[in-house]
């Protein structure tokens, strides 16, 4: 077999370099035109065929010689609306949007495996799927390509997060559900001809029960999080707003638990309406999934970290209270993915911040761990 280490070594540069043009070019949620750009151009120099969709989805195909399975390899390429304070030399030059969650990193494992893995066709049983995906942080870029038949040959996937507030080089995983489920609604309330209440009352009303009732209604085992994110009035009238939205966003680990908050807000708004003499509407969002890793793939995939790192490398995490399209996916195929560690300067860094940055040795342990990972899977039988 291939010397992954070796071959990561001698691409160490290229991938500090591309990370570096990532990361001082970031685009927003499907808009990353100049991203998608500047990995086509490499794929094509490297004469490796891709298939497109959405704004910037794009899978490039690697076939090895010879037959076998198909995996699939998953890196997001968006950015935030936010603006770098780092105060890196390789910042941001993009006014108020920043790779504030490190998808530089991600978007260049998947250029570096597919520069890498282009050169060992030989040596590959089977064929690798390689997607650079866009909009992850709204929930955009896996739905638009499961919408495609692009995937369906795949028969398993694995994807890697990098965490920022995470030690370099560990590796943290979990058997299940890795991250919440989300639900969310929206309750608009209103004074019209027929209903003279105060509506800012009514919001306070509400958002105090609906928390108070959902969080008590969570079995004491469940770990779940309930937050009011927007509040907002319009149409001042006199003094007295007509309108007021709510926004509270809910995740819990527990399917079942995920809707809680929609039983509740229904069961209270008419009430609260009526006591407050207002009238009260709720809107569903449609509910996130979670990343959900299966035994087999969880399993290979600790192999492969303790066979490289040794076994202290491997952290066993507590799910996310947060949400990741990468759940989409493994609604249709096996896969696990992993948060690895990479933490830079000895400062513990939170993801989504104007200071967030990821150390760059983060790329050698990805992109180790991801073709060591490929050839575990393909040489499987
Ligand atoms: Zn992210």
């Amino acid at each position: 077999m291939a010397d992954f280490k070796k071959i990561v070594e001698e691409n160490y540069d290229f991938l500090v370099e591309t990370r570096k043009h990532f990361h001082r070019h970031p685009e927003l949620s499907s808009q990353e035109f100049e991203t998608a750009a500047f990995i086509k151009r490499h794929l094509d120099e490297w004469h490796i065929p891709y298939e497109t969709t959405g704004v910037s989805d794009i899978v490039a195909t690697i076939q090895g010689d010879s037959g076998g399975k198909t995996i699939a390899l998953r890196g997001d390429i968006d950015a935030l609306p936010i603006t770098e304070a780092t105060g890196v030399d390789f910042a941001s030059q993009n006014p108020g949007v920043m790779h504030a969650c490190g998808h530089d990193t991600h978007a260049t494992f998947m250029l570096g495996a597919a520069k890498v893995l282009k050169d060992l066709k030989k040596e590959i049983r089977g064929t690798v799927k390689i997607i650079f995906q866009e909009g992850e942080e709204i929930g955009a870029g896996a739905r638009k390509l499961l919408e495609t038949n692009i995937l369906d040959d795949v028969d398993s996937i694995v994807g890697i997060h990098n965490a920022a507030d995470k030690d370099l080089g560990v590796f943290s995983l979990n058997y299940g559900v890795m991250s919440s489920y989300g639900s969310g609604v929206r309750l608009t309330i209103e004074r019209d001809d027929a209903h003279r209440g105060n509506v800012l009352l009514a919001a306070a009303d509400l958002v105090n029960t609906i928390t108070t009732l959902t969080t008590q209604r969570v079995p004491g085992r469940d770990q779940a999080v309930l937050v009011p994110t927007v509040v907002k009035s319009e149409n001042a009238d006199c003094g007295l707003a007509k309108k007021v939205t709510i926004h509270l966003n809910f995740r819990t680990l527990d399917l079942a638990d995920s809707k809680i908050l929609d039983e509740v807000s229904d069961a209270v708004a008419a009430g609260i309406g009526s006591s407050h003499d207002v009238k009260v509407s709720v809107f569903h969002y449609e509910p996130g999934k979670a990343i959900n890793n299966d035994k087999e793939s969880t399993d290979r995939a600790v192999r492969v970290i303790e066979r490289l790192y040794g076994k202290d490398a491997v952290q066993w995490g507590r799910p996310m209270m947060g949400g990741e399209d990468f759940s989409l996916y493994q609604e249709k195929i096996p896969g696990v993915f992993i948060s690895l560690g990479g933490v830079t300067d000895g400062v513990y860094r939170p993801q989504h911040t104007d200071k967030t940055l990821v150390d760059e040795k983060i790329l050698a342990y990805g992109l180790e761990f991801y073709l060591n990972y490929v050839f575990e899977y393909l040489n499987e039988n």
